[in-house]
């Protein structure tokens, strides 16, 4: 899992994360939350360790995976092979394929990263981010760019796909329904530090029509 203490963070003398200490678990799905500019990319970018200019102790897996809001796609590679880049081992192409299958993808494989839309450059990110069967799943507003019904599919799948492989995930957004849809544990981030924590002791698959889903949205 995932140990993070006394993490802290300046730039250019100004403390964005002051002190941050936070928890995954094996296994455990954690949404971080938190207004624009309180430094949840900051602290994502931090437990995957690329960047180096934390004070405090952040432990992590190696094995991470990283999902931004925007792809990252190659675009001089086909689909699978963008999904298999650094892959190591034999089988690449047909581990590739099986994740975009996973992803519902497979009939883009041989794509090109530019013909694809939003939500099925997302799902590759997600393939190419499950192939390397991670400890660590990091999700950085990966639906943000989304239009709503494409982010639900997106959501239902990242749930789908989190049950199957339980990574240590963190997710990071401002959405709060997502949060509660999708994670054990809500942490928000506020002034530097984590300001508050909302244990999600709901059942799954969630529906945001759920009663004792709209009692806890009702909370936040
Ligand atoms: P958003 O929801 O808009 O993505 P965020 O919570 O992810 O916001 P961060 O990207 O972590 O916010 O940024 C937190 C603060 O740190 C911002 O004020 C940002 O300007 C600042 N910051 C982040 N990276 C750098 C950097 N490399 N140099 C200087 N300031 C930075
Ligand atoms: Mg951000």
């Amino acid at each position: 899992g995932v140990r993070v203490t006394g993490a802290a963070r300046e730039f250019d003398g100004r403390r964005v994360l002051d002190r941050v200490d936070l928890t995954i678990d094996r296994g455990e799905f954690v949404a971080l939350l938190g207004a624009s500019g309180s430094g949840k990319s900051t602290l994502l970018r931090g437990i995957g360790g690329l960047d180096r200019g934390f004070t405090g102790t952040i432990e992590a897996p190696s094995a991470k995976a990283i999902v931004f809001q925007e792809h990252r796609l190659m675009p001089w590679m086909s689909v699978w092979r963008n999904v298999a880049l650094g892959l190591r081992g034999g089988d690449t192409e047909a581990r590739a394929l099986r994740a975009l299958d996973e992803v519902g993808l497979a009939a883009k494989s041989d794509a090109w990263p530019s013909t694809l839309s939003g939500g099925e450059a997302q799902r590759t990110a997600l393939a190419r981010a499950l192939v390397r069967e991670p400890d660590l799943l990091l999700l950085d507003e990966p639906f943000g760019a989304l239009d709503a019904l494409t982010r639900i599919n997106a959501q239902r799948l990242v749930a789908r796909l989190w049950e199957a492989h339980r990574p240590a995930t963190l997710l990071v957004t401002h959405d709060v329904e997502e949060a509660l849809l999708l994670a054990d544990r809500a942490l928000i981030l506020r002034a530097g530090r984590i300001a508050q924590e909302i244990v999600v002791d709901l059942p799954r698959p969630r529906r945001v029509t759920d009663p004792e889903f709209v009692a806890l949205r009702a909370q936040l």
